[in-house]
Parts: structure tokens; C-alpha cells; sequence
């Protein structure tokens, strides 16, 4: 099953193997926005954006204004 992920600065990751689409992920968050995320959050990310739950970059401030919505 392929995973996708779109970036907000739209650079897409499209992978059939989940491994290499985590570590596609993680380089990319962190090369080119200097964001490190775990595998765990990666995979997490890419289903909330499935779910059209917004980007991986709106998620960064869920943890500090978690009652603001
Ligand atoms: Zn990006």
C-alpha cells in the first residue's frame, strides 16, 4: 500500500514500503526544515493528513494551545 505525505512547502513523499518512506520523511522534514521527527510521529503525521486533519507543520503547535480550537 502506498503512503503519501504532502509537505506544506509541497515537496510529496510517495512510498510503498513504509521504511523508506519514514526515512524519506524524516530527511526531508529535517534537511529542509530542520524538524526532527521519530518514525512513530512520521507514521502518525501521515495518518492525520490522510484524514485531512491538516499538515505536519500545523501539528508542531498542537502540544502548546491544545484547548484553543
Ligand atoms: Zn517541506
Amino acid at each position: 500500500m502506498e503512503k503519501v505525505l504532502r509537505c506544506d512547502c509541497g515537496f510529496e513523499v510517495h512510498a510503498d514500503d513504509e521504511a523508506k518512506f519514514v526515512a524519506e520523511v524524516r530527511r526531508h522534514a529535517l534537511g529542509e526544515h530542520g524538524m526532527q521527527f521519530s518514525p512513530e510521529e512520521v507514521l502518525q503525521l501521515a495518518f492525520r493528513t490522510e484524514l485531512g486533519e491538516g499538515t505536519w507543520q500545523q501539528r508542531l503547535g498542537d502540544e502548546t494551545r491544545e484547548d484553543t480550537s
